[in-house]
């Protein structure tokens, strides 16, 4: 029997979290062995793990290398999740796909943008090699139309492109938008 690769993108708030713990619960009530990883710079709410912004949450292994997937694998799990996949490099590809030849279900859940609205990291690519891929939208904090992007705020404003990256305390926050209302960030 073989396996296949389930991508599930979007911007922040578009329940990809929620969609992810929905369909690990699902295989697991089916008595399906399941292991789920989340890459280590996600700490929102909870070191270990996945959870969503309204609370929902499934255990997790916190890693920050692909290849350390294999550290946990066994013969009989059936499906792996893995969330905040944006953040792996393009190695993560490869070990997706080495899982789904090798009979896994593999479930990847991350953003497909980053908060300039550029392709992130290696989702592009894991779309691309997928069987199944579902693009997920929020509500544009704006006027209420489908969010497809991520706007960065700082102090409540747009972010621009010089602006610190890190940032101390809750000055930063994030914003679910549509492309109109998706400000690009710019050097000024
Ligand atoms: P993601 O993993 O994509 O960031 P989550 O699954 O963690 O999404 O969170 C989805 C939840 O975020 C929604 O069920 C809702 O409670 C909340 N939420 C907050 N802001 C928005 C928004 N602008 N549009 C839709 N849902 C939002």
């Amino acid at each position: 029997h073989h396996g296949w690769i389930e991508v599930v993108v979007g911007p922040m708030y578009s329940g990809k979290s929620e969609e992810l713990i929905r369909r690990l619960r699902r295989a697991q009530i089916a008595k399906q062995k399941v292991i789920v990883f989340k890459h280590s710079i996600d700490d929102r709410y909870s070191a270990k793990d996945v959870v969503s912004h309204n609370g929902n949450k499934i255990k997790a292994i916190n890693i920050s290398n692909a290849e350390d997937i294999y550290n946990y694998i066994q013969e009989d799990v059936d499906v792996v999740g893995i969330d905040e996949v944006q953040f792996f490099d393009d190695n993560i590809v490869d070990v997706a796909t080495d899982l789904a030849n090798r009979g896994k279900r593999v479930i990847v859940a991350g953003l497909d943008m980053d908060f300039r609205g550029e392709p992130f990291g290696p989702t592009p690519k894991l779309m691309a090699v997928a069987e199944f891929v579902d693009k997920l939208s929020a509500i544009c904090m704006i006027c209420g139309s489908p969010a497809h992007r991520t706007q960065r705020l700082i102090n409540g404003k747009p972010a621009k492109y010089s602006d610190p990256i890190v940032l101390v305390g809750a000055a930063e926050s994030y914003e679910a938008r549509c492309r109109l209302h998706h400000e690009v960030p710019k050097d000024e």
